[in-house]
């Protein structure tokens, strides 16, 4: 079966031509404009002598060249290879040669080291987004060249199950590796979880997630072209900027990660109400349920539902599909055509209840054709036909996934599990407490002990002493954190993910 997932963009830009697809400050470009840059992208590669499947790397943040790039690459057939804008010459170099990139597409703010990266690399050439600055470094070519006045192609066709993107990512252990994501499965997912979200055409989606990581490309990006919403381009999260685009765009649709709740929570000033948006979508990491009530609770009228996911599975697995059918602290049921499976460590499956928590396994539509290049960590993570998540959970008796925590997260105090997330979502009942991470210190006499570290709301006070009280009073003893460090603020990965790993 033939398929290009560059159709999606094709045919809302010929429904709806006229509609806004981007948003960015106060400029807005119609579907009709980003498909027609997208197809000079698209011949301005093709004219570059690439083949079918070569790899285009696009290293930039939430602004319009990020589709024009994504989608020409698609529409020639070739395959994107989304990079973090922030990331050192060592680790572009490393991210093109394993992904055996042929070009880059950078910004300026960005180019230098990205550059230096692609320097390291032969046969790389790097193209550059002028921002306004007009400078790039030697040897790079202005990003203006791929939009230059050419005859767009016609979609080429490609197999339904040929590699659209290669997403970078750590997955449970070692160097990031490139998953290999189809046409078809990037299709299907951003189809099915975009239906149950809720989009719509006069939607107006918040893109603050990063769209070079899988929740932003395929929740936001990909799922808002699919049904013809508009998306605010929000190139960096600062809450009170995010604010007022919500409310100058009347946002309805605002997907983030925890954090992200967090910060738009303590930014908002009283007088302001942001009543336009209607939900709120929670993924990339567990939600506390003191956030979403806190947050619905200033908002009335939003309502956050949590879904879950990973780079392998194309972003959604599964999802909490509405107001009166989720449940606060699960991430809901699979999706259309996802499996899920908790199992032991032998592989058997466990049963339904909160007593039997194992691996996460997922099968479906959406589970990653394997890791390029790396046949044995394929062969590792699909084990048995199922896709291993490497993360902790149970389902209940109807069906709905509960996320304990992260295998690797685990702490083990004295032969004891201590699920961090559990440790956390007691700390966030705290009024004080604006964020915080649980981790396992090595420790002599237990093996690890459990260790909290703490930002608090800006405001407030609370002494690790009161904290520590605070948690003895609420759970078991061999759980409460024996250490709480208060800092100014925690570590954060790209998406605003807390970064436990910095931490350690
Ligand atoms: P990534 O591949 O960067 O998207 O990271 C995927 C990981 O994020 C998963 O393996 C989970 O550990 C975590 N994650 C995603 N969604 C959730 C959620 N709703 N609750 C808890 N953890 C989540």
């Amino acid at each position: 079966m033939s398929f290009n997932l560059a159709t999606m963009l094709y045919e809302t830009a010929s429904a709806a031509p006229d509609e806004p697809c981007v948003i960015i400050d106060d400029t807005a470009l119609t579907y009709a404009q980003v498909e027609e840059f997208s197809g000079l992208v698209a011949g301005n590669l093709l004219a570059l002598g690439l083949e079918r499947g070569a790899k285009v790397a696009v290293q930039l943040p939430n602004i319009p060249q990020f589709l024009f790039a994504y989608f020409g690459a698609l529409r020639a057939g070739l395959v994107m290879v989304p990079l973090n804008p922030l990331l050192r010459a060592p680790e572009v170099t490393y991210h093109l040669e394993n992904s055996d990139a042929q070009v880059l597409i950078t910004c300026e703010s960005f180019a230098e080291e990205a550059h230096r990266g692609a320097s390291a690399v032969p046969g790389i050439t790097t193209y550059v987004v002028d921002l306004g600055g007009g400078q790039r470094p030697e040897g790079s070519r202005r990003f203006d060249e791929l939009i230059a006045p050419v005859e767009a192609p016609d979609i080429v066709p490609t197999n339904a199950d040929d590699t659209a993107v290669l997403l970078y990512t750590s997955g449970t252990t070692g160097k990031p590796k490139g998953a290999e994501l189809t046409h078809f499965q990037l299709y299907m997912n951003c189809s099915v979880a975009g239906d149950l979200i809720g989009f719509l055409g006069d939607d107006i989606v918040m893109a603050v997630l990063p769209l070079f990581h899988v929740f932003g490309l395929s929740s936001v990006l990909n799922a808002a072209v699919r049904f013809g919403t508009t998306m605010v381009l929000v190139p960096r999260f600062e809450p009170g900027a995010v604010i007022d685009a919500i409310e100058r765009h009347g946002a309805t649709i605002f997907p983030g990660v925890p954090t992200m709740y967090v910060a738009l929570l303590n930014a908002v000033a009283a007088e302001r109400d942001l009543t336009s948006l209607r939900v709120g979508v929670s993924g990339g990491a567990a939600i506390p349920g003191e956030v979403v009530r806190a947050f619905e609770k200033r908002f009335p009228g939003i309502v956050i539902l949590e879904g879950y996911g990973l780079s392998e599975t194309a972003s959604t697995a599964t999802f909490n599909i509405s107001a009166d059918q989720r449940k606060v602290l699960s991430v809901g049921k699979p999706v259309w055509g996802v499996q899920i499976r908790v199992v032991d460590t032998d592989d058997k499956p466990l049963p339904p209840g909160p007593d039997s928590v194992g691996e996460i396994v997922i099968r479906g539509h959406n589970v990653l054709k394997g890791y390029y290049k790396n046949p044995q960590a394929t062969a590792e993570a699909m084990r048995g036909g199922w896709f291993h998540t490497g993360d902790l959970g149970y389902a209940d008796e109807d069906g709905y996934l509960f996320i304990v925590d992260r295998k690797k997260d685990l702490v083990i105090r004295g032969g004891y599990n201590v699920y961090p997330r559990e440790v956390e979502e007691v700390l966030y009942e705290h009024p004080a407490v604006a964020e915080v991470a649980v981790i396992g210190r090595p420790d002599e006499t237990f093996g690890e002990e459990v260790v909290a570290v703490v930002s608090l709301t800006p405001g407030r006070q609370a002494t690790p002493e009161e904290l520590t009280a605070f948690c003895k009073e609420r759970m078991a003893a061999y759980k409460y954190p024996r250490e709480i460090r208060v800092v100014q603020e925690l570590p954060k990965g790209p998406t605003g993910k807390i970064l436990k790993k910095e931490l350690r």
